[in-house]
């Protein structure tokens, strides 16, 4: 399998490749040359496996040589033992046809695990086999980073360094960046918001010297290898419920677009996916395009789900490039206006494409609030305010088919915004009860590059 940039002028790359190197050097994304195609009975099949069983099946075809067999399946079983739930994604019934797929039992509590905590486990292979070491650096507005450390932590290849917004995180999100007592992994606390963690981290990977000389490498959800991980538990949600014989429908929580467009690839390669609805918070930059054909930013109005808050959603390219018939040139004059502009107009056969695609709705904040107390006395199942904007969503679209909303966080995480929902303040689970105990390690540091730079060069191992 061989991997191609939705601008079209990148170098061609294996997946090995295409998973150290993150963005495309024509500034475009990954993606798959084409799309493996499973029939019925490959799908059929998939029942009564385990989530790591399908998990290999599931993403065997897009790894090409990169690892044998066996490799492969070793790091799939590294990657998701230290999940607090046996299923690793199971699904819970809130409706008579409506489906919670609770993807919160990973390390961090939310979803991002499934893919960093495999991303880990397969960088680290493919170093160990080079002899090369990696400085990842990233910025986060919570969850990521904790995601990235845990993920990473421990690992010999790897140094990792996580820009946060000082003040501006959960004590929970913090907590899970500033506890982790490995020495490879780094909290770095800047004196700015997350807009200045992102530029810098921006600005770094423009720096040529910087970043040949630390072997910069990025785990930002544009990653194909970060998306290839989240396909597979549409199939192994689907296949519970009985696809291929039955066809479900998917409500995504929606920011990067990194989740939903995970749902597209499933469906192109023969999952029985009747309708991919994509769920927006009031930063509802998605479900204008998806309404009016025309993309447009505005500015970022901070929610109760602060993991959608996106002015800019950097996943979409990947949809646009295919809703443009694969025209890289054509993706990138859209990718341009957007930046240069603020907005660009979808032509109308993309457009079609779109719409035959995705659906979408967006929840306000009174909706999202009221959803987490509704939903607590329908069913007694606590949402945080991200799965409850796909809850809400979802009721628009409840039909003859399953609806499985994806639950991207524990409740646990957002224990404020639940609290004041529900009346109920939820406790973390007991495998990490003592995260208020644990010491914290951080360094404070400047809105600066150089000092950031300065942190980096000095903290890495050499
Ligand atoms: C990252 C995140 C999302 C959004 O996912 P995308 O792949 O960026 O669309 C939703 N909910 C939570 C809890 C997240 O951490």
């Amino acid at each position: 399998m061989r991997y191609i940039s939705t601008r079209g002028t990148a170098p061609v790359l294996t997946f090995e490749e295409a998973m150290m190197t993150g963005l495309a050097r024509d500034g475009g994304l990954y993606v798959p040359e084409s799309f493996p195609q499973f029939s019925a009975d490959d799908i059929a099949s998939m029942a009564g496996l385990t989530y790591e069983d399908i998990a290999f099946r599931v993403m065997k075809p897009f790894i090409g040589e990169t690892f044998t067999d066996q490799e492969f399946k070793s790091l799939i079983a590294k990657a998701y033992a230290g999940f607090g739930h046996a299923a690793r994604a199971p699904l819970v019934q809130l409706a008579p046809n409506h489906f919670l797929l609770e993807l919160f039992h990973g390390p961090t509590l939310a979803f991002k695990d499934f893919a960093m905590q495999l991303i880990g486990q397969m960088m680290q292979a493919a170093l160990a086999r080079s002899g090369k070491r990696i400085t990842i650096v990233g910025a986060t507005s919570g969850d990521t980073g904790s995601a990235a450390m845990e993920a990473f932590r421990g690992l010999s290849n790897v140094d990792v360094f996580i820009l946060f917004p000082h003040g501006r995180v959960s004590e929970v999100q913090r907590r899970q960046m500033t506890t982790p007592a490995d020495a490879n992994v780094h909290a770095l606390a800047v004196d700015g918001d997350f807009d200045d963690c992102q530029a810098a981290l921006k600005d770094m990977f423009n720096d040529f010297d910087f970043r040949d000389e630390v072997h910069l490498a990025g785990v930002n959800s544009i990653n194909w290898g970060r998306v290839l991980a989240q396909v597979v538990y549409f199939f192994s949600s689907a296949v519970s419920l009985g696809a291929p014989h039955r066809k479900v429908s998917f409500t995504v929580p929606t920011g990067n677009f990194g989740d939903i467009f995970a749902g597209y690839v499933a469906k192109k390669m023969g999952l029985p996916i009747e309708r991919l609805v994509v769920a927006t918070n009031q930063n509802d930059i998605l479900h204008r395009t998806l309404e009016t054909g025309v993309q447009q930013k505005q500015g970022v109005t901070p929610s109760i789900s602060p993991s959608m808050d996106i002015q800019v959603s950097s996943n979409f390219e990947r949809a646009l490039f295919d809703a443009y018939g694969r025209d890289g040139a054509v993706t990138a004059q859209a990718m341009a206006d957007l930046k240069d502009k603020g907005v660009f107009t979808i032509s109308q056969g993309a457009y079609d494409f779109l719409k035959d695609t995705f659906n979408s709705g967006r929840a306000s904040e009174e909706e999202t609030l009221a959803t987490i107390g509704g939903q607590l006395d329908i069913c007694g199942e606590l949402l945080c305010p991200h799965s409850a904007v796909g809850v809400k969503v979802a009721q628009d679209f409840l039909g003859e088919t399953p609806m499985i909303t994806l639950a991207t966080a524990h409740p646990a995480k957002f224990p404020d915004a639940v609290e004041q929902a529900s009346g109920i303040r939820p406790p973390l689970p007991p495998r990490m009860a003592d995260l208020y105990d644990r010491d914290e390690r951080v360094t404070r540091v400047a809105n600066d590059l150089p000092a950031i730079q300065a942190i980096i060069r000095e903290r890495r191992a050499q």
